[in-house]
């Protein structure tokens, strides 16, 4: 079975994507914040208390960009942590070995902007003030089709605003559950399909309308934004991105979605 962008050959969207992220890395995240407005820092705030965050866990965040997601897991790693260390008996740097983010990407530059600002929010220090170790995040450059990584090496595995960009979704899912250790989790967060009419009316005429306009006006690229809405209108809705986790092997699959649908959170368990 192939899902999504059918018409498309695979190498062409690989390179169409390739060049679309390319082009848009030095103002990916000052477009977000406008395209949104600022909405996607709620939508992404939210998967934090869904991510079930443990001292020494390894999360890999695929499509990972500039590091939203990594950065704000890294926080909650941490801090769990830290609460852990506090709260046992043991000596510092005693307890268990101290969790890992990977960020993977394909495009390097959305990786070179995350590097720059893991720095700039100072979280590439590997021990805190009292020499305590702590939680680390690495940036890796890779396929969601083809990890980087070793079978069953990932607690966790996200993916948010990236699936839709990938060329073959079951693909990249069926890796997803090659990655995770048995238990462990996959959150997809994606644009999806809002059911109710007229806010479905108003997106559209917003999505295809406005932003590629804003995409001309900002960052003189129409074209790349123009590709952005077209991806999401292509991408399959809540119950076939379900049926598509099934085939790749994941149980206990369910969605939920966000502000009526614009944006839907996926999880389901490698057993
Ligand atoms: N997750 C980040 C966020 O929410 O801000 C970035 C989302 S951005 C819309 C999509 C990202 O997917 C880009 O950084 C792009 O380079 C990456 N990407 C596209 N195709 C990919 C693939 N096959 N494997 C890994 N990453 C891919």
């Amino acid at each position: 079975t192939s899902f999504g962008f059918k018409e498309v050959d695979k190498e062409e969207k690989e390179g169409m994507v390739r060049e679309v992220f390319l082009k848009v890395a030095p103002t990916y995240d000052l477009m977000n914040d406008i395209m949104s407005a600022g909405v996607h820092r709620i939508w992404k705030d939210s998967i934090v208390s869904k991510l079930g965050v443990f001292p020494g866990m390894i999360h890999v965040d695929v499509a990972g960009g500039t590091g939203d997601i990594g950065f704000r897991s890294l926080s909650a790693l941490r801090a769990a942590e830290t609460s852990a260390r506090d709260s046992s008996f043991h000596a510092p740097n005693v307890g268990p070995k101290p969790g890992r983010i990977i960020i993977c990407d394909i495009n390097s530059h959305m990786l070179v902007e995350g590097k720059r600002r893991a720095a700039h929010l100072d979280l590439t220090n590997s021990t805190d003030r009292q020499g305590n170790r702590l939680a680390t995040i690495n940036f890796k450059e890779g396929n969601a089709e083809n990890l980087p990584l070793d079978d069953g090496s990932v607690d966790l595995y996200t993916i948010v605003f990236g699936l839709r960009n990938v060329t073959d979704t079951l693909a990249a899912l069926k890796d997803a559950r090659r990655v995770l250790k048995p238990g462990g989790k996959l959150i997809c967060m994606e644009f999806s399909s809002v059911r109710n009419e007229s806010l479905r009316t108003f997106y559209e005429a917003y999505s295809f309308g406005v932003i590629p306009l804003m995409g001309e006006l900002i960052a003189q690229d129409e074209r790349s934004y123009q590709y952005l809405v077209e991806s999401i209108r292509m991408f399959p809705r809540q119950v076939e991105l379900e049926e598509i986790m099934r085939e790749a092997g994941f149980k206990c699959v369910a969605h939920e979605n966000l502000t009526g649908g614009v944006v839907a959170l996926h999880s389901g368990f490698r057993i």
